[in-house]
């Protein structure tokens, strides 16, 4: 249903560049605030022109629309820069959520305030920050690392980075990798506490938690549909238990070679490489027996 147009504050706006949070999915969490910005700027700068004009019709803003992306960053850029040194106001958005955050943005704020050009946030919905509110992992730290590489190396290099991080981390991630993210997160870290949200704000939103292993488990071959967060929370301070060596190796074992294995787990448990190398052994030659 068409949510009726809400009262706009007709005080002026101040003169400057104004980075306007907008909706991940639910066109309702647009807030007052970001509705007297688009309706009071002399430009809007939008991701997609056609995304932006869609969500200003439905509240019934008009106002003239361009493109603003990484690619025609320098096309723009000192045209806005100019708007700017006159006095103008300029708001900003991207398709969904706020600029900046895995979105266009940065060169042009940072280029506004090199300027001397008021910049102003209008704070809203960001599919990190949603996702951390309702993942149950610990909030107190997180550490937002954006979009997954696209390829295992890379993954696993920037996982081995964060490695040491005592935070819930949180990622932009696809459904078609989702699977091998969640599976290139168990090889590094072991079985961390994690939670997979998808579509949140739509309608088909859900959020499933469990370690690493259930969620690649529960996931299974098919690869979700639509956006996804994934966040990992912070690897264990208590020293692991023989068990906990025993479980991380049993599943390491499971998608690498012995020696891989082992210094996977010695490192994600902080634990001595011979010591988990022996263990492996161990374990390996005990199951051969038993078949
Ligand atoms: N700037 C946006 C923000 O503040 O959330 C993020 C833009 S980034 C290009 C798009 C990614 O954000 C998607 O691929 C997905 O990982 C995540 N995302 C956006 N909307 C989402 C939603 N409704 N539910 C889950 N993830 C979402």
């Amino acid at each position: 249903m068409r949510p009726p147009p809400p009262p706009l504050n007709s005080a002026p706006l101040d003169p400057g560049l104004y980075v306007v949070s907008t909706p991940i999915g639910n066109l309702r969490d647009i807030t007052l605030r970001a509705l007297d910005i688009l309706s009071s700027s002399d430009l809007v700068l939008a991701e997609d022109t056609r995304v932006a004009q869609k969500l200003l019709s439905v509240y019934e803003v008009s106002r003239p629309v361009e493109r603003y992306d990484d690619h025609c960053d320098a096309r723009v850029r000192p045209k806005v820069l100019e708007v700017l040194a006159q006095g103008g106001r300029v708001a900003l958005m991207s398709d969904a959520g706020t600029p900046l955050v895995s979105d266009p943005g940065y060169r042009l704020v940072k280029a506004a305030v090199e300027a001397g050009a008021p910049v102003y946030a209008a704070p809203g919905p960001s599919a990190a920050l949603a996702a951390l509110a309702v993942s149950g992992l610990p909030s107190d730290r997180f550490l937002f690392a954006g979009f997954t590489p696209p390829k295992s190396t890379g993954r696993r290099a920037i996982f081995q980075e964060l490695s040491s991080v005592r935070a819930t981390l949180i990622f932009y991630e696809t459904g078609p990798r989702l699977t091998d993210s969640l599976s290139d997160m168990l090889m590094v870290w072991g079985d961390r506490e994690a939670v997979v949200a998808r579509e949140l704000t739509k309608l088909y939103e859900t959020v499933l938690r469990g370690r690493l292993s259930e969620l690649i488990e529960r996931l299974g071959a098919q690869a979700p549909r639509g956006e996804i967060v994934v966040l990992v929370g912070p690897g264990s301070e208590a020293p692991a238990t023989p068990a906990d060596v025993d479980q991380a190796l049993i599943e390491a074992l499971s998608l690498s070679s012995l020696s891989d294995a082992a210094a996977t787990v010695a490192k994600a448990l902080g634990l001595n490489r011979k010591t988990v190398y022996r263990r492996a052994l161990e374990l390996k030659s005990e199951r051969a027996d038993k078949e």
